[in-house]
């Protein structure tokens, strides 16, 4: 069977009977991946879908990602 890794596109065999669906081509992929879930290279500009309102909105990236646009973002009197 082949499959096409999910991190860098390469098409890959691999034998049935090794387990749940292979989603990457290598272990190296499979971490590198999982990183760039977990971190987001900081400084570069990133954009996403505001949870609240569904507006498209840009921002520079820190260490976390963000959920909300700058109007909806939660405002710390708020959370009390
Ligand atoms: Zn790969
Ligand atoms: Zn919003």
């Amino acid at each position: 069977m082949t499959a096409t890794c999910t991190f860098c596109g390469v098409v890959f065999e691999f034998w049935h009977g090794q387990g749940p669906r292979r989603l990457y081509c290598s272990p190296r992929c499979r971490y590198a991946a999982r990183d760039a879930k977990r971190f987001l290279p900081i400084g570069s500009t990133v954009t996403a879908v505001c949870a609240n309102c569904g507006q498209a909105f840009a921002y520079v990236s820190t260490t976390k990602r963000r959920k909300f646009c700058l109007d909806c973002r939660p405002r710390k009197e708020a959370l009390k």
